[in-house]
């Protein structure tokens, strides 16, 4: 499980009959992330577009297929795979088409100018000291000049159809996250992942509780149970319902884990971050730490097994 897939870059790899997969470079993180190209009669769907990088260029990669992309569908807002919507959609002269809730997402944190200021102020109220949020809030900036999503695509709702595919509402990841469904083959995004595990994290102005909407979407994909999964990092997934499963043991660990680092005393999403993910994370993954510290916070307050106080402006959390 745990052996690394040498990637080759932007040349379309055929994966079965009418689905390829194109991967494309990542600065930091997993390095790389994972386009797909469904064919149907009228031309290919290509889902995700990779950070909107200069280098490969749709442009160079889709002339490599036999016919022309004819829309592009995104799974989720996240830079890595929205970022190169606007790019691809020039190449291609495509339609994007994105879920309603993820676009409203995207426009808020990709087109507005106050969302630093707004993350900085948050991640301050979840106990992270100011400097350290200014840190993380350039950090943060690496990705957002490196974002191209598409203004005005064409909004999709879970239950529509694209192509034949079925679309379908996965939360957790992301809040307006979708995958697409065919004939036993998930295209799933970051849904489900091999080897590593989807992040789920609290951000401002997200749902309450995305490890909460997280367990019912690995719920969701066991009962599906889909022959093949294909994700945006890693390994071709052949046992999704197994997987799902494997994935839901590990955040039940991780909020024992998360339980057992609170007590009387009140302990903000940053303190528990220290305690699940150690003292010694660059300020980028900090940002992810903190953010899976408070999904985790928060789904034990939703069970009963933690509760959250706000204090001088400060969100903290104690056992119960
Ligand atoms: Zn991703």
């Amino acid at each position: 499980m745990a052996k690394v897939i040498e990637h080759t870059f932007a040349t379309p790899i055929e994966l079965e009959p009418g689905l390829l997969r194109v991967t494309l470079p990542l600065p930091s993180g997993p390095r790389h992330v994972h386009s797909y190209l469904l064919r149907g009669d009228d031309g290919w769907t290509l889902v995700d577009t990779g950070l909107g990088l200069d280098e490969p260029s749709w442009a160079d990669i889709l002339p490599q297929v036999d016919r022309p992309v004819v829309r592009i569908f995104i799974t989720h807002m996240h830079p890595d795979h929205v970022g190169g919507a606007a790019p691809a959609a020039q190449a291609t002269g495509a339609p994007v088409l994105q879920g309603r809730l993820d676009y409203a997402q995207c426009e808020r944190v990709w087109g507005s100018t106050d969302w630093p200021e707004r993350i900085s102020v948050w991640f301050v109220r979840n106990g992270v000291p100011p400097d350290v949020a200014e840190e993380l809030i350039e950090s943060g900036h690496v990705f957002a000049d490196f974002v191209r999503f598409a203004w005005n695509p064409t909004l999709v709702d879970p239950g529509d159809e694209v192509d034949g595919w079925r679309v379908l509402s996965m939360p957790g990841h992301a809040d307006g996250h979708l995958v697409l469904f065919r004939d036993g083959v998930l295209v799933a995004g970051d849904t489900l992942l091999a080897p590593i595990t989807p992040a789920v994290g609290l951000y401002p102005d997200s749902r309450p509780d995305p490890l909460g909407d997280y367990v019912g979407t690995l719920h969701a994909i066991a009962e599906l149970d889909p022959r093949v999964s294909y994700g945006g990092h890693g390994e071709t997934i052949h046992e999704p319902a197994a997987r799902a499963h494997e994935i839901l043991g590990h955040h039940e660990e991780r909020l024992d884990r998360t339980e057992a680092a609170l007590s009387a005393e009140p302990r903000t999403g940053y303190d528990v971050s220290h305690a699940l993910f150690g003292n010694a994370l660059p300020p980028i993954q900090r940002r992810f730490a903190v953010a899976e510290a408070l999904s985790h916070l928060e789904r034990l307050v939703v069970l009963g097994r933690a509760e959250r106080r706000e204090a001088d402006r400060i969100v903290s959390y104690t056992a119960r």
